[in-house]
C-alpha cells in the first residue's frame, strides 16, 4: 500500500491549493463539482481507514463550498480533526489562505 505520510502530505498539498484557488463567488456548477469532487476524493482515497473517517467527517460536517474562504475554513477543520486524531497541534484556521495561495511551502 503507498506511504501513508508521503500520500497525506501530497493530498493535502493538493486539497488545500484546489481551496486557494476556489473562486470567491463559485457558480452554482463550480458549487456542484466541488461537492461532487470532495465526495468522490473520500472514496477513492487510497488509505482505507484515513478514507472511512474522511467520509464520515464529511457526514456529519457538510463541505461548505459557497465561497472560496467557506470552503478554505472546511477544509481546515477537516484537517484538523485528522491532525487531532494523530495527536498533531492544531492549525490556525485563520491563516489557511495565507500558507496556501502561494503554493507549497515544505
Ligand atoms: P500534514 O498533516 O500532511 O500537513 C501538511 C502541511 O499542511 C503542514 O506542514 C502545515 O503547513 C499544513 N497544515 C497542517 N494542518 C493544516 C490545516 N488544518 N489547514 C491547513 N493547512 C494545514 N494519516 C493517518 O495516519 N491516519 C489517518 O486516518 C489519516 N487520514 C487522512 C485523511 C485525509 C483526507 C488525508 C489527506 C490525509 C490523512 N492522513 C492520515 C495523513 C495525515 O493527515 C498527514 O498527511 C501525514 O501524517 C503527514 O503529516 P505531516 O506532519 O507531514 O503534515
Amino acid at each position: 500500500p503507498p506511504d501513508v505520510e508521503i500520500l497525506g502530505r501530497s493530498s493535502w498539498t493538493l486539497l488545500h491549493t484546489i481551496a486557494a484557488t476556489y473562486p470567491d463567488t463559485p457558480s452554482r456548477t463550480q458549487q456542484a463539482d466541488m461537492l461532487r469532487f470532495v465526495d468522490l476524493f473520500a472514496k477513492l482515497y487510497p488509505c482505507w481507514v484515513c478514507a472511512d473517517d474522511f467520509q464520515s467527517y464529511i457526514a456529519r460536517r457538510v463541505p461548505q463550498v459557497a465561497s472560496r474562504d467557506d470552503f478554505g475554513q472546511w477544509l481546515c477543520g477537516a484537517h484538523n480533526d485528522v491532525n487531532r486524531k494523530l495527536g498533531k497541534q492544531e492549525f490556525d484556521c485563520s491563516k489557511w489562505l495565507e500558507r496556501w495561495k502561494t503554493g507549497p511551502k515544505d
